[in-house]
């Protein structure tokens, strides 16, 4: 059967969750798709949320169960869905994967000897793997990596400018995430305005991915010329939870004056800082922008961090760029918070970004649209959902379409 006209399976682990889609090929209708989540596994509050092939809801509690008792659970759920391959999402792929990767014995090892750059989600991703190498011992299973986008960066972006043998022993370099997304909303905006047959290309794009995690990157021609996350997640923008760029000094001085360990300063700008830490109330957009219309004043102060980082962060990645065309808004909260497009582009009107408030405001939950001021700017803004797991699917069918194997 060709992989291109059949369904794929996606799975993203985390460390105590697991989602899932079954992801239909082009000429199957959308319909076709379905989703799922385990969550709190290893606990006994695990369950999972998801729809079954008749597209009924289900709740189902797995008090204790692990990824592959989770997995076992859906996949009874899910009989009658066929599925002729598996798309992985790993988080880390380092320098050796530049592009998705057909799972194997090799490509298993290099990802594992990936994991001291990313402990927390490669074991998760692994465990993923693994779960579904057992279910499905004939199906061809593809990894496709956050940072692999990434590696089309300049040495002169990825650098670090600390003694070289930082780099060159230890590969401490900027590698960048959530590559899937910045790909997939990039050419969408591509493809949309080859559409309008107004320009050939080739197109500059900014982009900000704001989720929970949040990054922005500077995409070229449809490569990623620089983007602000790091070696690891937490260099670039303020996130939910996580601080972003601080004075690297931080650290030292915390541990120097207050005698705090670096493994608790870890914690603290991974877990407690960001929007949480700014506002002492969320590290949830939806709630801040709530509390911030009652004149909460950590809220507000959390949405003007916030919005004058991300704009800094875009005007300091157009450098990366030989010509703009467009700004590409993406994420739960790129998606869905106006009030942030507009505090942010109020910033960049030097870069030519102009905004129509009412179509800001009035642009449909979900869909993909533009929202610039038509007449006064020839630079797009561009609110695009993003669908990982659908560019998952395609990177997994390309790559098996591409080497059919065995
Ligand atoms: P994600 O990680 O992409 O699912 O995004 C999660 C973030 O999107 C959270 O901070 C949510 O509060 C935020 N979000 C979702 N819907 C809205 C909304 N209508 N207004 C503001 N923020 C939202």
């Amino acid at each position: 059967m060709s992989h291109a006209s059949s369904a794929v399976l996606v799975i993203n682990c985390g460390s105590s969750s697991l989602k899932y889609a079954v992801i239909p090929s082009e000429s199957m209708p959308r319909s076709a798709r379905i989703e799922g989540l385990a969550e709190a596994l290893g606990t006994p509050a695990a369950r999972i949320k998801g729809k079954t092939a008749q597209g009924e809801a289900f709740t189902l509690e797995v008090p204790g169960g692990d990824h592959a008792q989770a997995l076992e659970a859906i996949l009874q759920r899910m009989e009658g869905i066929p599925f002729s391959a598996i798309g992985h999402r790993v988080v880390h792929g380092g320098e050796h994967f530049t592009h998705a990767a057909r799972i194997d014995a090799a490509v298993l090892a290099a990802i594992a000897q990936t994991t001291p750059l990313a402990p927390l989600h490669n074991p998760a991703n692994l465990t993923g793997i693994q779960s579904t190498l057992r279910l499905f011992p004939d199906l061809p299973q593809v990894a496709v990596f956050d940072t692999a986008f990434h590696q089309t960066l300049p040495e002169h972006a990825w650098r670090y400018a600390v003694p070289a043998d930082w780099y060159t022993e230890h590969r401490i370099r900027r590698y960048g995430f959530h590559g899937t997304s910045h790909r997939y909303v990039s050419q969408l905006a591509t493809s949309l305005t080859l559409n309008e047959n107004v320009s050939t290309g080739p197109f500059g794009w900014l982009v900000a991915h704001l989720g929970n995690g949040c990054s922005t990157c500077a995409v070229w021609d449809g490569k990623s010329l620089d983007t602000s996350m790091g070696l690891t997640p937490l260099e670039g923008l303020v996130m939910g939870t996580r601080s972003g760029d601080i004075d690297p000094g931080i650290p030292a001085h915390l541990q120097r004056t207050l005698g705090w360990s670096l493994a608790d300063i870890d914690i603290q700008l991974n877990r407690h800082s960001g929007l949480l830490g700014l506002s002492g109330l969320s590290n949830d957009m939806r709630t801040l922008t709530e509390a911030a219309a009652q004149g909460h004043a950590g809220a507000v102060l959390a949405i003007e961090v916030f919005c004058y980082r991300l704009a800094k962060s875009l005007a300091a990645l157009s450098c990366a760029l030989p010509e703009i065309h467009g700004l590409i808004f993406t994420g739960g909260i790129g998606e869905n918070a106006p009030l942030i497009r507009e505090k942010t582009l109020r910033l960049l009107s030097h870069l030519g970004f102009h905004l129509d408030a009412q179509a800001n405001l009035s642009l449909p939950r979900g869909s993909a649209g533009r929202i610039e001021l038509a007449s006064s700017t020839p630079r797009a803004i561009w609110v695009i959902p993003t669908d990982e797991e659908a560019q998952i699917a395609a990177e997994t069918c390309a790559l098996l379409e591409a080497s059919p194997l065995h």
